[in-house]
């Protein structure tokens, strides 16, 4: 079939996609002393859809990385959440861990996503940019050996090989669909849109979330943010949920204008303060997309389904998982046999579910209760008015607990969390 292809290029191991999750799988690979080929279809920099906020979770993986995070290094530095709802306005600061940084981060996807490439480049791995993977190479036991790729509009297309595959190709992950694995239905999905505007309140240092979204009458499951950038712009936007009745009907554009409609007008989230257009992407939640390796081929970020249901963050998961997936591919690819290799690979899916599936299965449960408007606005209405139960919360939805001891909250959340069956 592919007669004409120049010879493979090939490495230990291909990351195909250049986001937070791949440029940190092949950060972590290149120090194991791995030989990495990153294939990115885009040339940095380059946009990406996304509220551009950064909790203490995905901080500590920048810092993992040794990435420098200063404010003329292009970081603009939160104290925590300002969470609005109920008729109530309430600041959490990040809790005090130290297992977690005590601060979050905002920055722009076209530079944070760079810097982090530019990381695992100079990290050792060989980064490949405007390279569009377009499907697996088999072998004759149906186990990924390579990819196809066309290195540029109208080149010819040509072949690169591996010992393992990484799929780090975003939420589409069309090289996991072509290996087989695509969404599933019984795990939920987010919807948001997200545009920038000239404001007054640009170098806020609260990541604020407004809780309640109201289409006329009816009360929405999900929720809107306001992300001060820094740099003379807010990043606002909202997300729902596909567990609610309204998630097919909604115009996330048209409901985006009419919440700002109703800010007051000194914010300035008005049209002629718009810089950049509206635009929307899924959020695939909650391991979606299982199992997370097959035949060579391992899944990570938005492509294995990662994004906490609890709040939506994607960045931390996808960096995580990409740290998780470095570590497990450096210990297979060691192993002198082929079966050793594939008993530490098929580890890979049970670490994922020991770090986070006991608390996805609750955030699917969570989903699932929000998605009722009545337990929206019950939750609301008497959760907001009780600041200690709200720092609970926040510890919650962000995940933001010390995994051993630590105060009351961390160990029941730890305790459900490790209760609840991962599936
Ligand atoms: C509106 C919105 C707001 C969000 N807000 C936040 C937030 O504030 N904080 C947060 O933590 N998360 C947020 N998220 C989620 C977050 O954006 C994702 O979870 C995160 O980007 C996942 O990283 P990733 O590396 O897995 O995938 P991506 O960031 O999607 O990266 C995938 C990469 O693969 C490349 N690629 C795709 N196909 C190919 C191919 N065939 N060949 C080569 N390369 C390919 C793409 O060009 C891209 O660079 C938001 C999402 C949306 C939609």
């Amino acid at each position: 079939m592919h007669q004409n292809i120049p010879p493979a290029d090939s490495a230990d191991v291909l990351v195909v996609g250049a986001g937070p999750a791949g440029s940190s799988t092949a950060f972590h690979l290149a120090q194991s002393g791995l030989d990495v080929l990153l294939l990115e279809k885009s040339i940095f920099p380059r946009e990406k859809v996304c509220g551009d906020g950064l909790t203490p979770r995905a901080v500590k993986q920048l810092v993992r990385m040794g990435i420098p995070l200063e404010e003329p290094d292009g970081w603009f530095p939160n104290k925590g959440l300002r969470i609005i709802g109920g008729g109530v306005r309430l600041e959490l600061d990040w809790p005090e861990l130290t297992s977690y940084p005590g601060f979050g981060l905002v920055r722009n996807r076209m530079g944070f996503d760079e810097t982090l490439a530019r990381t695992a480049e100079k990290a050792g791995a060989r980064l490949l940019e405007g390279v569009t993977v377009t499907g697996p190479v088999l072998d004759a036991g149906g186990r990924i050996t390579g990819v196809t790729a066309r290195p540029a509009p109208g080149e010819d297309e040509r072949s690169y090989s591996a010992r393992l595959v990484v799929a780090a190709d975003g939420n589409s992950s069309r090289l996991s669909l072509a290996m087989g694995l695509a969404k599933r239905d019984d795990r939920p999905l987010g919807v948001a849109v997200r545009t920038y505007y000239t404001s007054p309140r640009h170098r806020d240092d609260y990541l604020e979330s407004w809780l309640e979204l109201w289409d006329g009458d009816r009360l929405l499951p999900g929720y809107g943010w306001i992300f001060g950038m820094g740099d003379g712009t807010s990043n606002v936007g909202l997300g729902l949920l596909n567990t609610s009745a309204a998630f097919q009907r909604t115009d996330y554009r048209d409901l985006l204008k009419r919440w700002l409609a109703g800010m007051p007008a000194a914010w300035g989230y008005t049209e002629e303060n718009r810089t950049e257009p509206m635009r929307g992407a899924a959020l695939p939640m909650g391991f979606n997309r299982t199992p997370h390796y097959t035949r060579g081929l391992l899944l990570t970020g938005d492509a294995g389904g990662m994004v906490n249901p609890f709040n939506g963050e994607g960045i931390a998961y996808a960096m995580e998982s990409g740290e998780i997936a470095g570590r497990v591919i450096a210990q297979a690819l060691a192993r002198p046999d082929r079966a050793g290799a594939e008993l530490v690979l098929q580890g890979y899916p049970q670490a994922l579910r020991d770090a986070y599936g006991g608390y996805y299965t609750l955030g699917r449960k969570f989903v699932g209760a929000i998605g009722h408007p009545w337990v929206m606005k019950f939750a609301t209405r008497h959760g907001m008015p009780r600041p200690a139960l709200m720092r609970f919360v926040l510890k919650l939805l962000a995940n933001l607990t010390e995994p051993r001891g630590g105060d009351a909250a961390d160990r029941v959340i730890n305790a459900l969390s490790k209760l609840t069956p991962a599936a």
